[in-house]
């Protein structure tokens, strides 16, 4: 089996009317957060900056404390069974325009409430209510 590691981010802004949530349009069509694989001798939030400069063109990221949630899932990839764990972390960007790369297909902002909506995956939308827990809904 392969072993995938990732780390990513719940990005949100503050905007007058509450928080929004950035989700990414993924080439297999789900809709999560802005994450990508761990290259060598990075640290996860090193990980995170430069996915999150690379996808969306932001580059003002600020990490809230005392919040990183893992999951784990498997998928196929051309025969092989691959476990990946993604690691994410809750971040601030005071960014809204998106110049989003070629890797993905498109972007949105949400509201929280709307964001858990188009989430695609359960393990994502548990991150969501993690977050909602800690009283960053709105
Ligand atoms: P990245 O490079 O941003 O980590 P990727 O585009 O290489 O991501 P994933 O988003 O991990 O890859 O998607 C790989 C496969 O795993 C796809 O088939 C996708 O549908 C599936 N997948 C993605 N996220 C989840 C999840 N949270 N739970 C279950 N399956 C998922």
């Amino acid at each position: 089996m392969i072993e995938e590691r990732s780390a990513g981010a719940v990005l949100f802004n503050e905007t007058k009317s509450g928080k929004i949530f950035l989700l990414l349009n993924y080439p297999s069509g789900h809709w999560d957060f802005v994450k990508g694989n761990i290259e060598n001798g990075e640290t996860l939030q090193q990980t995170v900056i430069r996915e999150i400069r690379e996808e969306t063109g932001i580059t003002d990221v600020e990490f809230i404390d005392g919040f990183e949630d893992k999951i784990e899932y498997h998928y196929q990839r051309d025969g092989d069974l691959v476990h990946k764990e993604v690691v994410f972390f809750l971040a601030k960007t005071k960014t809204i325009d998106v110049k989003i790369s070629h890797e993905h297909l498109g972007f949105v902002w949400l509201s929280f409430d709307d964001a858990i909506k188009k989430l695609t995956y359960k393990n994502a939308k548990s991150a969501m209510n993690k977050i909602k827990k800690l009283g960053f809904d709105t």
